[in-house]
């Protein structure tokens, strides 16, 4: 990726101060630290719906104690803290998220073999919290001063129990002050997302009055009309540039082998960078129901109709930035400044689905190291290295926001959005 030479300039003159090399030096020092929190906070339940009484609390604690300015933790459970800069603007956020995908019943435990931590949640998403947390320690020991403001913290409810709520709330209440969002998620260093999938979920009921096998033949059938729905939005060719999918992930229906079934359901998963594409395709799929619901009525006119019922459920925004947008070049000049080479990774469902649809500059980064079997009770992360993540984040935050005395913020003009 090429870099315009604002930006190119504005990452030589970070690395050409003492103090943002003190701040390096101090993350890759500070490593065996971080990775010690990092395991201190998987045995930490951050199981969905859990994190307003569990995690949030703690992470609040651990921001106060790394000297973050006016911590608090917001109406859903979201914890944050500022880095006071010279003015207000441009105010950069960067989080990662403080829940797991595993009910709190799961058992917490470190196992450690062959350089990896096994833990789940080790990597998705403690490594971020870990890194932001090293992050604040080396600013606060350097004593890095931003032009404009770093809101640093975490974030709830990011995983799919979570229906995001925590972002959700974030925009609802204080997307007029962030000027750049960037989501830490996971590990790998060299991960640039910025990208995110909108999706939309259906669930499609169709309902009859059932009936016996012999003596009812000739009535619809509900499980016929789902069927005859599925076979049509099968031959559906969704647009493959925006990528455009669906996909029918249950059916069911019925009730024993001899009866007319009452009720059949489908749900049907529906996915696209942009968001019109989404609602077309949505909007086909439900017209290509109720065309399936009108010729099952029409073939077997007996008796009472099939009715459909449509339940949208799931919805999250999404969208695209160019690939040289500046918080996409400021990611990946940050990668390269901490020698890792940036990949551009395709679209995927973050935190950034949300201020992305509203037009804020948002990027998902890695929080470094490797990791595998993510979402799974055999998580595991390799710390080699990893600080190049937190260092990388800390260059991302003071490019964007500027470094008082040194280079003005990137993101310099207010946005009304
Ligand atoms: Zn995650």
């Amino acid at each position: 990726m090429r870099l315009s030479s604002h930006v190119q300039k504005t990452f030589e003159k970070l690395l050409g101060t003492y103090a943002i090399q003190q701040a390096l030096d101090f993350i890759k020092n500070d490593h065996s630290n971080m990775i010690s929190e990092q395991k201190e906070i998987a045995v930490i339940p951050g199981a969905p719906h859990t994190e307003p009484e569990i995690r949030s609390p703690f992470f609040l604690d651990r921001l106060k104690k790394y000297g973050l300015d006016d911590c608090s933790i917001d109406e859903v459970g979201n914890v944050f803290g500022y880095v006071h800069g010279t003015t207000k603007n441009p105010l950069v956020l960067m989080e990662g998220h403080l829940d797991t995908v595993f009910p709190l019943e799961t058992p917490l435990a470190i196992t450690e073999k062959d350089g990896r931590i096994y833990c789940p949640g080790i990597g998705d998403d403690t490594a971020a919290l870990a890194a932001l947390l090293c992050v604040i320690r080396a600013v606060r020991h350097v004593g890095l001063k931003p032009c404009g403001t770093l809101m640093i913290g975490g974030t709830v409810g990011e995983e799919g129990p979570g229906l995001s709520r925590g972002v959700r709330h974030l925009m609802s209440t204080r997307k007029k002050n962030i000027d750049a969002y960037v989501a830490v998620e996971t590990c790998w260093t060299y991960r640039v997302t910025r990208g995110a999938v909108a999706c939309k979920r259906f669930e499609l009921t169709f309902k009859g009055a059932g009936g016996h096998a012999w003596n009812d033949f000739g009535s619809p059938s509900p499980v016929n009309a789902a069927g005859r729905a599925m076979s049509a939005i099968a031959d559906i060719t969704p647009p493959s540039a925006p990528k455009t999918i669906y996909n029918i992930g249950l059916m069911s229906g019925g009730t024993s082998v001899n009866s007319i079934p009452g009720e059949a359901v489908l749900h049907i998963d529906i996915r696209s960078v942009d968001m019109e594409a989404r609602d077309m395709l949505g909007t086909q799929i439900l017209e290509t129901a109720k065309a399936a619901v009108a010729a099952e009525n029409t073939t077997h006119p007996k008796g009472e109709r099939i009715t459909l019922d449509v339940h949208t459920y799931g919805e999250k925004p999404g969208g695209d930035q160019p690939e040289d947008s500046l918080i996409v070049q400021i990611a990946c000049g940050a990668t390269s400044a901490v020698g890792v080479e940036p990949r551009l990774m395709g679209p995927a469902s973050t935190n950034i689905n949300f201020p992305l649809a509203l037009g804020i500059p948002s990027v998902c980064i890695g929080a470094g190291g490797d990791a595998g079997n993510q979402h799974s009770l055999d998580e595991w992360f390799d710390p080699k290295g990893s600080y190049t993540g937190p260092q990388k984040a800390l260059l991302m935050l003071f490019a964007m926001a500027g470094l008082e005395g040194v280079t003005p913020a990137l993101f310099n003009t207010r946005k009304t959005y």
